[in-house]
C-alpha cells in the first residue's frame, strides 16, 4: 500500500463515479480512460485473477467482496498495487496488469490491498508507528494465498516469506516510504519536480 493524500483521492473520487463499472467475480472494476486502450485484456485478466482466487480461497475472495468498494485500474498509482483509504477501493496500475508474469501476482495484490481495508475499516491507520506491522499483515495474507497454490508462482512466494521475516519497520519510515515512491514514480516517466511533490503528497495522506 502507498497511501494517498485526501486530495488525490477526491479527484479520485470523482473518476470513481465517473468510470464504467464491470462486475467482474461480485467486485465492481473500473476503469479510468488511461486504461481504455486495453481494456478487453484488464478484463480477461481480471477475471482469470479472481477465478484464481475463487477456486483456492474462496473465504478469502468474500471477505474481499465486503471489505473492499471495488477496483479502480489507473495510470499513475505510486506502485503496481495501491489501497486508497478514503474511497476504500484497491487502485491498480492497468500497465502491471497486462504485463504481470502470473496471474496469481494480480490476485495476490488484489489480497494484499485488500487487507489493507480490513484492517483500515477495524480502526488500524497507517501511521510510522504501526506501517511495518501493517505491511507484514498484508504480506502474509498475500503469501498465504500463493502458498494455496501448489507450484512457487516465480519463486515470489518464497520470496515474500523472507522478505517478511527480515523487513526492518525502518523500511517503513515516512522517509524510506517516500524515496520508494519517488523512485517508482522516475521510473514511469515523471518529470523530478513532480515525482518529488507526489511522493510527498502520499505520505503526507
Ligand atoms: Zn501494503
Amino acid at each position: 500500500m502507498r497511501p494517498w493524500s485526501a486530495l488525490r483521492a477526491a479527484a479520485l473520487g470523482l473518476i470513481w463515479r465517473g468510470s464504467r463499472s464491470h462486475r467482474i467475480g461480485g467486485i465492481d472494476i473500473r476503469l479510468d480512460s488511461s486504461a481504455l486502450p486495453e481494456e478487453p485484456k484488464i478484463l480477461t485478466r481480471m477475471r482469470e485473477a479472481l477465478d484464481a482466487l475463487q477456486e483456492h480461497q474462496s473465504r478469502v475472495l468474500d471477505r474481499a467482496r465486503r471489505d473492499l468498494r471495488g477496483v479502480l485500474v489507473i495510470a499513475g498509482v505510486p506502485a503496481p498495487a495501491a489501497y486508497v483509504p478514503f474511497l476504500n477501493v484497491c487502485a491498480l496500475d492497468p500497465k502491471w496488469i497486462c504485463s504481470a508474469a502470473e496471474i496469481e501476482l494480480v490476485a495476490g495484490a488484489l489480497i494484499h490491498e485488500a487487507t489493507h481495508a480490513r484492517l483500515w475499516l477495524s480502526g488500524i491507520r497507517y501511521g510510522s508507528k504501526v506501517r511495518g506491522r501493517v505491511e507484514r499483515a498484508c504480506m502474509r495474507a498475500e503469501c498465504e494465498f500463493l502458498a494455496s497454490r501448489q507450484e512457487d508462482v516465480l519463486g515470489f512466494r518464497e520470496a515474500l516469506r523472507k522478505v517478511i521475516a527480515r523487513m526492518p519497520d525502518s523500511d517503513w519510515s515516512d522517509e524510506a516510504l517516500r524515496k520508494r515512491n519517488f523512485e517508482h514514480y522516475r521510473a514511469a516517466g515523471v518529470p523530478g519536480w513532480l515525482a518529488k511533490a507526489l511522493s510527498y503528497l502520499d505520505v503526507a495522506a
